[in-house]
């Protein structure tokens, strides 16, 4: 019996990479993987020297924050052009947040409609919604539960209380999903930022002294110790400075269920070295830092990342350039570039550097949200999803992206890869030019 397709290149894999090796597929899934000479197939694809990802999953994006559902089919192409093949969505949608099952119904409808990949859906709980809905909410698939403890937006993007946040925690126990945390003190950011304003100071070098570490690592601390009482997995979605993944590590080591999210932005860029040429389009929050970028690699070293996301914001760049910083939005695109710039960086710094990446935005993000079985590897029995990694320098244009915002911090570095191909289930999804065919993603519920 011949395969449907079989792919050839280097694989990679935990072990390490298998140059001359081949992934064969049945219908949506990998039916066998090897070295040597292929299987017949009835078609076949000689990538050569390039490296075969499993599709990568990016942990953390926000397709729809800005453009509500509709938003899934620009950001999704982006995600295939990128070699993300699973987008891990999350809850805080224009206008109105994940926090019912009528609304993820909703968004799964979204999803099977308009997503070009597949998508992984966390969920939220409303200020004073109670949590009555969370156990139907996990039953019927969601990945993960988000909150914040600081209020981007009233409705959107609001602030817990920690009273209902412990309340949340205690209820996540029984469906086994991490609940992941916006980390941020809310009184202590506000009251920084009006006195940077009433002191006139608006420009972009004072979005970091804004959101000081003390706002972030306290927020963080707070959270872990009602992990602690709760017995919840608590998950903090980004730490921009290494003392955090120091902090998450030690309520690790006494038992608590901890981990912390690494986004690639943090690995890449320095507030004290970029803000002056980037200015308002480096805006993230918590803020990009000064100084700590060796640091952060060494978190990385001493394996301290839950994963590493993009955190793909999909704000269109007349939302970032207005006269105060305070009034941009927080957030940057990053499908495109979340596996480029990270290989590129693993590569000047790491020994390992296909093996890394694929641990970071395949396997650990793929366990994290339950999607270990069907995502994450290129194992038989996985769904068929694969990213080609072409070597050869590559300037990155931003203006070509498919999302739809055409802007990126990242415009005009050269990356040492860019992706050649990309495969869902199967089916070739991305040439290394096109996004083809036509919308095929799927929800991906959260697996038992
Ligand atoms: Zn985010």
């Amino acid at each position: 019996m011949a395969f449907d397709l079989v792919l050839r290149g280097t694989l990679v894999r935990p072990a390490g990479p298998t140059p001359g090796g081949w992934i064969a597929v049945s219908g949506e899934r990998i039916a066998a993987i090897g070295a040597g000479a292929p299987p017949p197939a009835r078609a076949e694809e000689d990538f050569g020297d390039a490296l075969l990802f499993p599709g990568f999953v990016d942990g953390q994006t926000h397709a729809t924050s800005y453009r509500g559902l509709s938003g899934f089919a620009a950001t999704s192409r982006s995600a295939l052009a990128g070699g993300v093949t699973t987008m891990v969505d999350m809850p805080y949608d224009n206008p109105d947040p994940l926090d019912t099952v009528a609304r993820l119904e909703a968004k799964v409808a979204a999803v099977e409609s308009l997503s070009a990949c597949d998508v992984a859906l966390y969920a939220t709980v409303a200020p004073g919604q109670g949590t009555g809905e969370m156990a139907a909410l996990a039953a019927a698939g969601v990945c993960a539960f988000k909150i914040s403890s600081f209020e981007s937006h009233p409705v959107r993007f609001p602030r817990l209380p920690a009273d209902e946040t412990r309340a949340i925690l205690a209820a996540s126990v029984p469906t086994g999903l991490p609940v992941g945390l916006h980390n941020e003190d809310q009184e202590i950011v506000r009251g920084a930022i009006a006195a940077l304003k009433a002191a006139g100071k608006t420009t972009p070098e004072w979005h970091e002294p804004s959101r000081p570490l003390a706002a972030e690592l306290a927020a963080t601390a707070h959270f872990l110790e009602l992990g602690r009482a709760t017995g919840a997995h608590v998950h903090i979605v980004h730490l921009s400075h290494p003392l955090g993944y120091e902090l998450v590590a030690r309520y690790r080591e006494e038992g608590v269920r901890a981990t912390g999210e690494m986004c690639v932005h943090y690995l890449h860029f320095d507030a004290a070295r970029d803000t002056a040429r980037l200015g308002a389009r480096m805006k993230v929050s918590p803020p990009i830092r000064a100084g700590v970028v060796d640091a952060l690699w060494r978190s990385l070293a001493a394996d301290r990342f839950a994963l590493v996301s993009s955190d793909h914001s999909s704000w269109p760049v007349d939302n970032k350039l207005v006269p105060s910083i305070f009034d941009a939005g927080a957030g940057i695109p990053g499908l495109e570039t979340l596996v480029p710039s990270f290989y590129t960086d693993l590569l000047a710094r790491t020994d390992r550097p296909a093996e890394r990446l694929a641990l970071e935005v395949a396997e650990k993000p793929a366990r994290l949200f339950g999607l270990w079985g069907v995502k994450g590897a290129l194992e038989p029995g996985f769904d068929a999803d694969v990213a080609v990694l072409a070597p050869g320098a590559w300037r990155f244009d931003a203006s070509t992206t498919r999302d739809g915002l055409n802007w990126s911090p990242y415009d005009g570095e050269t990356f040492a890869a860019r992706v050649a191909a990309t495969y869902l289930r199967g089916r070739k999804v991305w040439d290394g030019t096109s996004v083809l065919g036509a919308a095929g993603g799927r929800f991906v519920p959260r697996r038992g």
